[in-house]
């Protein structure tokens, strides 16, 4: 079984003005790396439009209007701190909400391996009501709960590394023992959460906060120590993966020094957790990453090992 990629050209059109870090530019390296040869065998779906009904599990309805209604018929909206909408930002999030869907339905129907969602904007800092640090609609909670409403998972694990705390992932299953997040991330870093002692309402949240310049052997370690024995224990019948690339040691927001190889080896850890338990079924989302060269490499690493390559 294979490895599908989900994108849709309509997440260049969520432009959120000159000089911003979360921009087209970066889904455009992204599937230009996976125009080469060595991703020939990924299978491929273009995102369709937003699921309501998975969408409305995360989001409530109100807060889903009021997205809808505060895009800009032209030029720019700034809905809150770092959140920027332009004309195109809603097929953006419909897409990107639409592909997280079809992700998870196609990897628990067994149609593929694994998936990666390769869209804009990112979602873990979106709260249940709230937009936040470039994110509107939390993807990877999406996609946690579509897998137990449309499925039938009774457990999903949420690993995150991307260099920032997911503070949305982490309130909108904080009591939810459903559900387990874990994440390491550098801290302290926006958005402030993500201190060890926040353990959610059933010890369903795993924080491994690191000190900035942490780089790869203490970012092993986090995993190996605190979190993949998490994961491990809770045996998930789905991994989700927050994928940010922004702990890359090019990356001009984070500060964590990781290597492409440590993306590498977190894949391949969490693989083979979903091997034993979950038959295998990961589902990854593009969260962060802000150096065009390092996020391409780094998805290329992360896809290709998915792919088993
Ligand atoms: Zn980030």
């Amino acid at each position: 079984m294979s490895t599908l990629l989900v994108t849709h050209p309509c997440c260049l059109e969520h432009d959120t003005g000159p000089a911003f870090p979360e921009r087209p530019d970066r889904v455009r390296v992204v599937e230009r790396t996976f125009e080469s040869e060595i991703f020939q065998l990924l299978q491929r779906e273009y995102a369709p439009e937003l699921d309501y009904d998975a969408l409305t599990r995360v989001h409530p309805e109100q807060y889903v209007e009021q997205i809808h209604k505060a895009v800009p018929a032209e030029g720019y909206f700034e809905l809150a701190d770092d959140v920027v909408m332009s004309p195109g930002t809603w097929e953006a999030l419909s897409h990107s909400v639409g592909g997280t869907v079809v992700a998870v339905d196609d990897v628990m129907r067994r149609r593929c391996k694994n998936a990666f969602i390769a869209m804009r904007p990112p979602g873990h800092h979106a709260e249940t009501a709230r937009a936040m640090g470039f994110c509107f609609f939390n993807l990877a909670a999406i996609a946690a709960r579509r897998a137990q409403s449309a499925h039938g998972a009774e457990r999903v694990a949420i690993v995150d590394f991307d260099v920032h705390h997911g503070n949305g992932t982490q309130e909108i299953f904080w009591s939810d023992k459903s559900v387990l997040y874990a994440s390491t991330h550098q801290f302290p870093l926006y958005p402030g959460t993500g201190a060890a002692d926040e353990r959610g309402a059933h010890d369903n949240i795993v924080n491994a906060p690191l000190a900035e310049n942490a780089g790869s052997r203490v970012f092993r370690e986090a995993m190996t120590e605190k979190i993949l024995p998490r994961v491990r224990a809770f045996s998930p019948d789905l991994i989700v993966i927050s994928a940010g690339f922004d702990a890359h040691r090019f990356d001009p927001i984070g500060g964590l020094h990781l290597e492409v190889a440590d993306f590498t080896w977190i894949t391949n850890e969490l693989m083979e957790i979903a091997e034993r338990t979950a038959k295998g079924a990961v589902v990854s989302v593009l969260e962060g990453g802000y150096d065009l060269i390092a996020l391409s490499r780094c998805a290329s690493a992360h896809v290709q090992t998915l792919m088993g390559a």
